[in-house]
């Protein structure tokens, strides 16, 4: 049995330079929310909570967390993290609903969720892959360049190439005449075996998207993010999915296993990527994982926060295989590597996990203390 018998909340912020640009806003700090769940014997394990944008979204999680979340979570017992992820989620469900607001709700419980995971890992002194379901340490994951804005877009992916990637995501649904000769240009410029993706944030509307999807249709591109939102009509995913033959992606804004099923089963998107920092944590999105690659789609997943979701990702694509590519954040990020320690250098685009028991990594709070906004204590005595 694992007690949820301590939380401690830490919340990292740290400015960037070069703001991210997305067709939705600016980013200009790194938001990270992490969690160090403790057991009765003193056994510990780490999650993160996604917490990008809004900036302000981040403090909101950590009060949800410290007023209802924790105090509910915390002296409860149960037998493996699913069935607290699934309890927990029983238990918050009409508070989510009262609030209106079932996303930082979701993201709370998935960073516990991966915290639970981890620490069960740990105790049981195997890596993650392994509690998963994997059984021989993962070959190098292909990994991809992602955040890249579309100015300098195309000097961007040198300087990420000269890195070590050797796949590439650029944002577009800025103006299609300039994102289209800035693709044209990248996509020109790609190197044997390099790949290509575009992600519009949801920032066309159907009519935009019906000149858009199509005018990107000859290029050699892996995927097509989100060109509208999560929640247009089936009918407009559809017409899309028909106008080009390069693959739709979405998954980082569905929320919960019955839109995902409706998501794989529609056939519309080709690439599946649910953020598991954002909803689900490991319990929830690797049945989703697992169905859409046995529905003959690609599971790819989401994560733009530190190097400790990373690892949480690149775990559970390890577990689940197929033909998916670890999104890899290539942009400025002094948080990345400080709070996911030893973080590994990619090697010929790809990123290696170890045998190490649970993520493999800890966050060095001394390192990463410069950028600390808060840490708050909570215990179930
Ligand atoms: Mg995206």
């Amino acid at each position: 049995m694992i007690e949820i018998a301590r939380v401690d909340i830490y919340h990292f912020c740290a400015p960037i330079k070069e703001p991210i640009l997305t067709s939705f806003g600016k980013i200009a700090a790194r938001n990270n929310v992490l969690l160090r769940v403790e057991d009765q014997d003193g056994a510990h394990g780490w999650g993160e909570i996604w917490s990008s944008f809004p900036p302000c979204g981040a403090e909101n999680k950590v009060r949800l967390l410290q007023s209802i979340v924790l105090p509910t979570a915390l002296g409860r017992s149960y037998r493996n993290p699913a069935e607290a992820w699934r309890d927990l989620t029983r238990l918050m469900r009409r508070h989510a609903l009262q609030s209106a607001e079932p996303g930082p709700f979701a993201a709370c419980l998935a960073g516990i969720d991966v915290a639970l995971w981890d620490l069960a890992a740990r105790k049981a002194g195997v890596p993650l892959w392994r509690a998963l379901g994997r059984e021989s340490l993962p070959e190098p994951l292909p990994a991809y360049a992602s955040n890249l804005n579309p100015a300098g877009a195309l000097e961007m992916v040198a300087r990420c190439r000269a890195r070590g990637y050797r796949a590439f995501k650029v944002k577009v649904a800025f103006d299609l005449a300039g994102d289209l000769e800035n693709i044209r240009r990248i996509a020109a410029g790609l190197g044997e075996g390099e790949r290509l993706m575009l992600d519009a944030n949801q920032g066309w509307d159907i009519a935009e998207a019906r000149e858009a999807v199509p005018a990107f249709g000859d290029l050699p591109l892996d995927w097509i993010e989100e060109p509208i939102c999560v929640d247009d009509p089936i009918e407009y995913w559809a017409e899309l999915a028909r106008l080009t033959a390069v693959p739709l992606a979405g998954g980082e804004n569905i929320l919960g296993q019955g839109a995902f099923n409706a998501a794989i089963d529609s056939g519309h998107l080709g690439v599946i990527q649910p953020d598991l920092g954002k909803w689900g944590g490991f319990s929830g999105c690797l049945p989703v994982a697992r169905r859409a690659v046995a529905a003959g789609r690609r599971y790819c997943p989401h994560w733009l926060n530190s190097g400790l979701g990373l690892h949480a990702s690149a775990h559970l694509l390890s577990a689940v295989g197929g033909a998916g590519i670890l999104e890899h954040d290539a942009l400025e990020n002094p948080l990345q590597a400080p709070l996911a320690e030893p973080f590994p250098a990619l090697v010929d685009g790809c990123f290696q996990l170890s045998d190490r028991p649970g993520l493999g990594v800890e966050p060095n709070l001394e390192a990463a203390g410069q950028w600390l906004q808060c840490h708050i204590e909570t215990t179930a005595r």
